[in-house]
């Protein structure tokens, strides 16, 4: 049957992240022994006190529809939170809950974006963010960041991409797929360089808790009360506190119109984020074990960002950075790849030879690298890089 389909969706792909994380499950359903390194979420369970939180929300019948814009304690929660975390003081009325970080990425490029707008993605980047800037009309525009500056995003990098037509700019830090962490220096300059422009920023934070070697993350709206004006700061429970499939995310808006406009967005779509779910989010906020939880978490990944490096080193003709947050690593692949027709190719050789599945560089614009998350146990960590590296040394 011939598909009716809109102009809009005629190009969109899916989550080549999400693609590739089902793909390492399906085949591990069949019985094939795969290491999937391909997901983005954390391997630990979400907290008990969480759910406790969210069961008992539901036994008290906290199961009916909530404010479109998150229930008020979340929202003042959320607040505190931006004060005391990120040193940003937003009013409620000016944050707005929904359906994962992604969710409130789609209503800001619905919100802000017309035909032809450009919007700067600092690259490699992650891979919704173009997707939904075309869904909307908009144009993203790639700004290569240098693997030799660990990737991290300078405004000399962006000037070039810049003209009347640039309304927006992406900021990712800590970086998904880099890990690069924007340092304050960068950061100032970079938000006062859109100021000037008549930029405004979309800062997406989530992995804001995951920064390592004593790196702080810095957010981009805490600089000063004018960046604050044309930022909007996006994050999520997802990986914070490993809620990926709760699906909460929440934004703090410049002021309490555009908080209205996307509040008003998710009544005419979702209408609201799972009520009882977003009481499991308050306790994530509000339980004094939570911190505690969290920073267990970023001890692991710190450690096992070590281990997985040090494996890779072991593999030859390989380059990597050592990334300062998240938990991903992006080694250089080039000697490799250039074996195969592209990057994907190179990584479907290895879940098909290796049995390990990561993700090519290509679907973060950058061709002939791969994204490995070391979101894994220590074993599958040696014994998947020792496959990857057994896989290349028969190639050799
Ligand atoms: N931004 C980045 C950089 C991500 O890696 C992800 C994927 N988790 C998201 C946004 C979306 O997060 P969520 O699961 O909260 O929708
Ligand atoms: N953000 C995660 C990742 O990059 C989850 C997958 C997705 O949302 O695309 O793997």
């Amino acid at each position: 049957m011939e598909l009716k389909l809109s102009q809009r969706v005629l190009s969109l792909k899916p989550s080549p992240t999400l693609a590739i994380s089902a793909k390492a499950k399906e085949l591990r359903a069949k019985g094939v022994d795969v290491i999937g390194f391909g997901a983005g979420e954390p391997d630990f369970d979400t907290p008990e006190f969480i759910k406790e939180a969210a069961i008992k929300a539901l036994r008290e019948g906290k199961t009916k529809y909530a404010p479109a814009g998150g229930i008020p304690e979340l929202r003042e929660a959320l607040a505190e939170k931006f004060e005391k975390v990120n040193g940003v003081s937003y009013k409620p009325s000016e944050i707005v809950v929904s359906t994962g970080a992604k969710n409130i990425l789609f209503l800001l490029f619905l919100m802000l974006l017309n035909e032809g707008d450009e919007v700067l993605v600092p690259a490699p980047y992650w891979v919704s963010y173009t997707e939904q800037i075309k869904l909307f009309g908009g144009v993203p525009i790639e700004v290569p960041t240098e693997e030799e500056k660990g990737f991290v995003l300078t405004v000399d990098d962006i000037k070039p991409f810049v003209n009347e037509r640039t309304k927006i700019l992406i900021l990712n830090s800590p970086n998904n797929p880099t890990g690069a962490v924007i340092d304050e220096k960068n950061l100032k300059e970079i938000a006062q360089f859109c100021l000037e422009r008549n930029i405004l920023i979309i800062s997406d934070e989530c992995y804001e808790t995951f920064t390592y070697d004593g790196e702080k993350h810095i957010s981009t709206a805490s600089l000063d009360e004018e960046i604050k004006r044309i930022t909007f700061t996006v994050n999520a429970f997802s990986k914070t506190y490993s809620m990926t499939g709760w699906r909460v995310g929440y934004v703090g808006c410049p002021n309490e119109e555009y908080a209205k406009v996307l509040t008003n967005l998710n009544s005419q779509s979702i209408s609201n984020v799972t009520t009882f779910a977003q009481y499991g989010a308050l306790e994530a906020l509000r339980n004094p074990e939570a911190p505690k939880f969290v920073e267990k978490m970023r001890l692991t990944f710190e450690r096992r960002r070590d281990l997985i490096l040090s494996k890779i080193r072991e593999i030859p003709d390989v380059k990597v950075n050592t990334p300062k947050g998240a938990f991903y690593v992006f080694p250089n692949f080039r000697n490799w790849v250039a074996k195969f027709d592209n990057d994907l190719e190179f990584t479907k050789y290895l879940l098909e030879e290796a049995k390990v599945a990561i993700v090519p560089g290509s679907a973060f614009g950058y061709e002939g690298f791969a994204r490995i998350s070391y979101c894994n146990s220590d074993e599958e960590i040696i014994e998947g890089m020792d496959r990857i590296k057994r896989a290349l040394e028969n190639l050799a």
